[in-house]
């Protein structure tokens, strides 16, 4: 039987009804950790979650609420704590895209993006870390008081018209991620970021639904595949579990290479 690194600990996934956070979600309770799967919308997808877990052993529950909303992120986090006894795991994962040219984009666009995205990692990070210097390592659970993981992408550093909304989120969250990192290590807390390139969701489902958007998108991942959900929950796991114990503020990139500048690879 695989050896359960998070057995024990309680883990927080945001926007875990889809996509990448599903996967982490999957992928954490799988590795022996009890999981709040957070929603906002579609309450029918958050149980699909809960029961595959339930369905393999595991154990999670699915609870409602908007990340960039300071009330329910706090009524979340008594939540957590109220059904688990603790917190040992938050994975800030929600996030969206409102895409437009940057001349015509609204302020509403702007705001949305950088609401969800960046603000609303501010907001569940803040109360994971007062719970987690509060509390302390627990001998047995984990060398770590805590451990925040921020969703980020490879345009933390590639830049990318027509989204700069997003971008400009997740650039801030490098910077987001790195100054907490420094504040909270003497907590021994830890704070890590996962870049993704390009992984199969419905978030970019224009760049994978027909084999010539698939083709196209090929050609800017030199490892020649799209990623899946799957792929991020792992590389979670690891992060969350003690194996990591001195990685912290840093950005692991999970892109095929996507981040190698593909475009110069036949320019020698
Ligand atoms: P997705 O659309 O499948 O999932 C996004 C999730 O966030 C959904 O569950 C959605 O309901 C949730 N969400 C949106 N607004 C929310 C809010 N206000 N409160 C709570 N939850 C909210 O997309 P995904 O691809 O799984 O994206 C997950 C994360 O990964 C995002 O942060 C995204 O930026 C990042 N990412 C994705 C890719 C990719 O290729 N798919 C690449 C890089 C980064």
């Amino acid at each position: 039987m695989e050896i359960q690194k998070l057995k024990g600990q309680v883990a927080l996934v945001t926007g875990a009804d889809s996509g990448i956070g599903k996967g982490v979600a999957l992928a954490i309770a799988k590795a022996g950790a009890k999981v709040l799967v957070n929603y906002v919308h579609n309450q029918e997808a958050a149980n699909e979650v809960v029961a595959e877990i339930a369905d393999t052993g595991g154990e999670a529950f699915a609870y409602k609420a908007d990340v960039s909303k300071e009330d329910e992120v706090q009524a979340m986090f008594a939540a957590v704590v109220e059904k688990y006894g603790a917190l040992d795991i938050l994975v800030n994962n929600a996030g969206l895209q409102k895409d437009a040219k940057f001349v015509d984009m609204t302020l509403d666009e702007w705001n949305t993006v950088i609401n969800i995205n960046l603000t609303g990692q501010f907001l569940c990070s803040r109360e994971a870390a007062k719970m987690f210097i509060k509390r302390g390592p627990v001998d047995g659970v984990s060398r770590a008081a805590g451990k925040i993981i921020c969703m980020s992408s490879v345009h933390e550093i590639i830049p990318w018209a027509g989204h700069v909304n997003y971008a400009a989120s997740k650039g801030g969250i490098n910077m987001f991620m790195k100054s907490i990192a420094q504040e909270l290590a003497p907590h021994k807390i830890r704070v890590v970021g996962i870049a993704p390139g390009a992984i199969q969701t419905p978030i970019n489902k224009a760049a994978w639904d027909t084999p010539e958007a698939l083709d196209k998108l090929l050609t800017l991942i030199p490892y020649n595949r799209i990623g899946q959900a799957d792929d991020i929950g792992k590389l979670a796991v690891f992060l969350a579990s003690d194996d990591a114990d001195y990685i912290t503020g840093t950005t692991i990139f999970s892109d095929g290479g996507m981040s190698l500048y593909p475009g110069f690879a036949d320019n020698g």
